[in-house]
This record gives C-alpha cells, structure tokens and sequence, in this order.
C-alpha cells in the first residue's frame, strides 16, 4: 500500500499565512501555434507545500541542501495519531509514545483536515522539540506548512535543526493510520538552499 502524503502544487493550493507572494504562478512560455510545442514554467517559494527544512533555513551558517543525507530521508518512518491534540503538541503529549533514536516521527494532527490555511494550526511546541532532540530521532515531520507558530524565536524550528533533524511540513496524513511505514522523501536537487519540495510517500 502506498500513501501519497504530498501536497499538490498547483495555483490555488493553500499556502502559508495565504501570502500571495507564496503563491504559486505556473505560466505558459511556449505554444502550439507559435513555437510548435507546449511549455511552461512555475515559480514557488521553496517552502511550497510538503517540503523539508534544512537547517541553514533557521541557522545561520548551518548546514544546506548540499549536505543533505538521503540515509535520513528514506526509511522507517512512525506516524502517530493526534487528531485529539488541540492547540500544540506538547511533551505531555508525546511522552508515552514509542520513540526511539534514530526514529522519523510524523505526527498526524487535525492540520490534516483543514481545507484551507488555519492560522490556529497545531505545532509541535518547544518542550516536545525538547524531548525529541533527547531522543535523537532522525526526522520530524507535521500536517501543517510550518512545524511551529506563536513562539517567540522559533526554538522548535532552533532545537531541531540546530541539532540537524530534518524537519517534514505539509505531509498529509488524514488517510493514514498510525502504523509504522517506510518513508521516501525526496527533494529536488538544488544547490546552496534553506529547503526544498519533496515527494513524499509512505508505504506499508
Ligand atoms: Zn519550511
């Protein structure tokens, strides 16, 4: 079984904050009529959709796409079900959870619901980002465009970069049950960047 958990990119998708300068502008450059074949081109904040954070992107000269590890990437991966989680996650409620070093936790909020941009949207608060450095997962991903929100300095985003744990934002999980899978996610191969698209898919 294969679940897609990626976002599609297209002109309307939801973007953060429904900022229009994170919109997406694909636009046709070639025609039939004049150049005899079809192109076109898009333009997108790299923060589009599902993607991942590097930690260049909260850090300053900390690590970009060049030094990315694809052994991270591709692998077990745990989703845990929060939909009951309101406002954020925090330590409370991730401690009795089976997570483990070298773990690539994704939880599954009701961010996987929401039809458009929710400003409320859960994230994963500063003391959950706490225990998963502890922890030493590998990667932690989340249903909404960005991992936190309404906290001042971003310390999840400084916590979990700072000590180089991949962060996955825009996964969609409201088909996926919590279950251990194996994670594919791969960004496009840009050089020098804070982040990237990715496909993501779980399989079981
Ligand atoms: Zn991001």
């Amino acid at each position: 079984m294969i679940y897609d958990i990626t976002m599609t990119i297209h002109p309307e998708m939801m973007v953060y904050k429904n900022k229009e300068e994170k919109k997406v502008k694909i636009k046709q450059v070639n025609f039939f009529e004049k150049e005899g074949h079809y192109e076109s081109e898009i333009n997108f904040n790299l923060h589009t959709g599902t993607h991942i954070d590097y930690p260049l992107h909260m850090i300053k000269d900390g690590d970009n796409s060049n030094k990315e590890n694809l052994n991270a990437l591709i692998g077990p991966a745990k989703v845990f079900d929060l939909v009951h989680v309101n406002d954020k996650i925090t330590y409370e409620d991730i401690k009795a959870l089976n997570i483990e070093k070298d773990d690539f936790v994704i939880f599954k909020t009701k961010n996987s619901f929401d039809k458009e941009f929710n400003i409320n949207f859960i994230f994963v608060e500063e003391s959950a980002a706490s225990y998963l450095v502890k922890k030493q997962v590998r990667g932690v991903g989340i249903d909404a465009l960005g991992i936190e929100r309404s906290q001042v300095g971003y310390p999840t985003h400084q916590l979990l970069l700072g000590n180089n744990i991949i962060i996955l934002e825009g996964a969609i999980l409201s088909d996926v049950p919590e279950d251990t899978y194996t994670l594919y996610c791969l960004p496009l191969k840009i050089k020098n960047v804070e982040a990237s698209p990715v496909r993501a898919i779980l399989i079981k």
